[in-house]
This record gives C-alpha cells, structure tokens and sequence, in this order.
C-alpha cells in the first residue's frame, strides 16, 4: 500500500491560537475555567481539555457570575458579548481573526444600509455569531435553490459575505447565481473563504486524483473537514471522515492499494501519525509526503492574555 500524505493538513493558524490561549488561560487562571461552545471542532481536542478541568458550555447561565469565560475561534455574537459582560464575566476572546474579519464586513454593510447575503450553514457557530452583528439586515443563503426563493428587487441594496469554511466551488455556484439575479450586488474583493480551508481543497483536487480512498481526519461537526471528504467523492473516490485510526473499517481498504491521508484544520496532527503508523504496520504501507503549499501563517493570542502576561 502507499500513503500519499497531503500537506498542507491539520491546525490552521486560528486553530493554533485558539488551543494556545486556552493552554495559556488554564495556566494564568487555573481552573474553573468556561469555553462557549467547543474551543475548536474537534473532539480529542475537547476531550483533552475536559480532562484537564475546563468546562464547555452551550448557555452563558451555565458559567457563574465572575467567572473566566473563552470564546471559541468560531466567535461569538455582540448580544452574547453584552451578556458576558452584565454576568460580570472575564472574557478571552480566541475568535480566529478571519471570522472577526467577517464581523466587521457585516458591520460595515450594515451601516451602509445594505442587506447582506451570508453564504453559509444554519447553525454553524460561526454563521450564528456572524448573523448576531445585524440580525435584521441578514439572509443567510445555504444553497443555489435558496437564490430564488429570495424576496429582493433588483433595486435592493444588497452585498454578500461568506462563512471561512464553505466549499470554495459550492460557494462560487451560489455567487454567480447570487449575481446573476441581482447584478448590483456587492461583497468583499473575494468570497471570505479562509486561506486554511482552500488549501486543504486545493490539495484534495490535486492529489486524489491518483488513489483508490480518502481518508479524513476531522469529527463530523468539523464543516471544513467535511468539505474535504465530500470534495473527494465529487471526484468519484471513496472517502471517509473519521476522528481517529479506531474509526477506521477494514473493509474499506480491501482492494485499496493508494491512499490520500489528509486531515480537516481542527484534527491533531497525532491522530494522522496514529493512522499512518496503523496502515504502515498492518498494510505495510510506506508514505509519500505532498507539499501543494507551504503555510506561514501566525495569529497573536488574545489580547487580554497578552496582557496579563506582559
Ligand atoms: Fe480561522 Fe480558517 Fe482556521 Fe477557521 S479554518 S479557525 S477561519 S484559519
């Protein structure tokens, strides 16, 4: 068997931060410590951080009044800042700055006096924190089917934004269906699809191409790792999401002689090892690395832990 490795996979820079400041925060603080929602989607990841004491919460209720509260790097929305803020609550703000670059679009439309579009997927964290800044102005768009059902003129104002995690293809069918029927539509220079979550794509398109499976490493709430196993079958290859190596059924790998090994931007870099080492050992696999694109990316962490630890 061969295992093509693909790179770039795994933690993005917001990813990256978000767990550091919830390190740093357990280390500052202690524990009891609250994270709104989980911290990033993935579940050895949040099970890491239960172990260690912090609480994952879905209602700020749940955190007592003066408590340390995260905000996960999906973000959140204002009135649940205002909340935090009458609870009397301490609050680290680990939203990834993409999707706070997504916020302050929303404002800015808004203020204009345009109705914003947002492409996206109901109940996802981020559309739900993102809708918050203008509830009023705001349609949330899912699919194509949604572009015709929508109720505006072609005389509205009317300028679309998009989630960080969509698929870069399905987004681009939903824009131009979006402009076609309202050609005075605005948005911002490009869709707000994150440099992580196209990467990824990119390198699926590019590598799956030669093997047999894909597989992805990702929990199944993780939106930019399922894109990347629905990208594959798209692209007619079997592909599973799983967490980890034990999700892992033999059945689909009988008849399997080439594997794309990739992983969502919320997996750990030990589950893909784990699986790696799993199908060098029992398939006697041997793996070939793919560098479609080096990633330099860096965020700082919170300001407010940067200054606590200054
Ligand atoms: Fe930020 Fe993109 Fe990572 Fe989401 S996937 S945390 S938007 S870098």
């Amino acid at each position: 068997m061969r295992v093509i490795l693909a790179n770039p996979r795994g933690f993005c820079a917001g990813v990256n931060m978000a767990i550091d400041a919830l390190d740093k925060s357990i280390e500052q603080f202690g524990t009891p410590l609250y994270v709104y929602h989980e911290i990033v989607h993935n579940k050895y990841v949040v099970e890491r951080f239960k172990k260690q004491g912090v609480t994952f919460v879905n209602e700020l209720a749940e955190v007592p009044n003066g408590g340390t509260l995260l905000y996960s790097a999906h973000g959140v929305s204002p009135a649940l800042r205002t909340e935090a803020r009458e609870r009397q609550l301490r609050t680290i703000d680990a939203t990834c700055p993409l999707v706070t670059k997504v916020h302050l679009e929303a404002i800015k439309f808004s203020k204009e006096g345009y109705h914003i579009l947002l492409i996206g997927h109901a109940e996802h964290d981020e559309v739900i924190g993102t809708m918050g800044e203008a509830p009023q102005h705001m349609t949330l768009v899912e699919t194509v089917e949604d572009v015709d059902r929508l109720p505006f003129s072609s005389t509205d104002k009317l300028a679309f934004l998009t989630q960080t995690t969509l698929s870069v293809d399905d987004a681009n069918i939903i824009i131009a269906a979006l402009k076609e029927r309202y050609p005075q539509l605005i948005g911002p220079n490009k869709d707000d699809i994150c440099y992580a979550t196209q990467n990824r794509q990119e390198a699926v398109k590019e590598l799956a191409g030669d093997v047999d499976l894909v597989l992805v490493l990702g929990s199944q709430n993780s939106s930019n790792s399922q894109r990347l196993a629905e990208l594959a079958v798209l692209m007619n290859k079997p592909a599973h999401l799983i967490d980890s190596v034990s999700d892992l059924d033999p059945n689909w790998l009988k008849h399997v002689s080439t594997v794309l090994v990739t992983a969502g931007a919320s997996a750990p870099e030990e589950v893909v090892l784990e699986l790696v080492q799993y199908l060098e050992r029992c398939y006697s696999a041997t793996v070939e690395p793919r560098t479609i694109r080096e990633e330099h990316v860096r965020f700082p962490l919170p300001k407010e832990l940067r200054l606590v630890m200054a």
